[in-house]
């Protein structure tokens, strides 16, 4: 019988909405033997009890990992060195740490240093998400049809990181190995600087006098909502990605700028040229990410999928 998990025991520390959706994953599809999680609050733990997504629960993140042979970090990236530091006493050789984290590079430099020698550690990121917290949020088919890309550092035993994809592929997702610094440039471009510039438009509205601000809201349709979606991310998540992925977003920021210059200079001079000019690629653009299947699709319970 235990022959047919794919882990013994996996180890969740910080179960919200990404943690929960692959322990689900898991129960669903009688992956492993044992999940235990493990989270900052008695709540959450008491949550996670009620919803049937783990066998049992620790306040340790060392006692959560011990026995361990898959532990994967699912807590905001801020924490991830004191995270690692804390269960390094539990963690046994042999073990897999992977993680979700939204940013790699910085995950890796903050995790790296604590391990025991024989762990393996295999950086990993699902580009899914919604604008939802907590394991109340989480669902089964999150990741399906959605990329994980896996940045292992040189030298990361094969073995170790072909688990981790297997495991992402049982939850539906595509697999890609990438390098974790290009990781996060393609991601400050294609996520981070996105839900920037959302948090910078809702931060704006929320400034306007009085009257016009309640007419943004009642005709929001008009292409608002969607910002106030994404702007209604985590704001501890996000604000761990902007402090761990400084210098790719800052370097696209930089880029941005000198677009929006170059559009605002053309609407002064009223050169409707450049601007049809760049409206059509970016049309063509979008049909791309529609014929790769990228764009947005309807989740469970109606609630719309960010690629985080
Ligand atoms: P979430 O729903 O807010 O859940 C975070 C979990 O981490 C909770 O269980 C929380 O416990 C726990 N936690 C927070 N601080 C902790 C600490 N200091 N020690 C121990 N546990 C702690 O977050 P999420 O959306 O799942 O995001 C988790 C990770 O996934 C992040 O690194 C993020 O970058 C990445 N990610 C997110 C998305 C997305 O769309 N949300 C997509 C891809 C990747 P309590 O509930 O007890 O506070």
């Amino acid at each position: 019988m235990a022959t047919e998990f794919l882990f013994e025991r996996v180890a969740f520390i910080g179960i919200g909405l990404i943690g929960s959706s692959l322990a689900r994953v898991i129960k669903r599809d009688r992956l492993a033997g044992h999940i235990v999680a493990c989270a900052r609050t008695e709540a959450t733990l008491k949550t996670v009890l009620r919803l049937g997504i783990a066998d049992s629960v620790a306040a340790d993140p060392a006692d959560a990992v011990r026995g361990a042979d898959l532990v994967v970090i699912c807590t905001p990236v801020g924490t991830y060195a004191a995270i690692a530091q804390r269960m390094a006493p539990g963690l046994a050789p042999g073990a897999i740490v992977t993680d979700v984290g939204s940013v790699k590079a910085a995950v890796i430099k903050a995790v790296t240093p604590h391990l025991p020698d024989g762990v393996h550690f295999v950086p990993a990121h699902p580009i899914a998400g919604t604008e939802n917290s907590g394991p109340d949020a989480g669902f089964d088919t999150l990741f399906e049809n959605h990329w994980v890309l896996i940045t292992p550092p040189p030298g990361t035993d094969p073995a170790a990181v072909e688990l981790v994809a297997e495991l992402w592929r049982r939850a539906g997702s595509m697999i890609e190995i990438m390098d974790p610094v290009h990781h996060d440039h393609v991601l400050a471009i294609t996520s981070h600087v996105p839900h920037l510039i959302a948090f910078t438009i809702v931060g704006t509205a929320t400034d306007l006098e009085d009257h016009l601000k309640s007419e943004v809201i009642k005709y929001s349709a008009a292409g608002f909502r969607d910002f106030t979606r994404i702007a209604a991310s985590d704001p501890v998540m996000w604000r761990d990605v902007f402090l761990n992925n400084r210098e790719a977003v800052l370097e696209m920021l930089g880029r941005l700028s000198e677009d929006l210059s170059g559009l605002q200079r053309a609407i002064r001079v009223g050169d409707g040229e450049t601007l049809e000019r760049l409206f059509t690629r970016t049309r063509e653009i979008r049909r791309g990410v529609v014929e790769a299947g990228q764009h947005i699709a309807p989740a469970p319970a109606e609630e719309e999928q960010d690629d985080d």
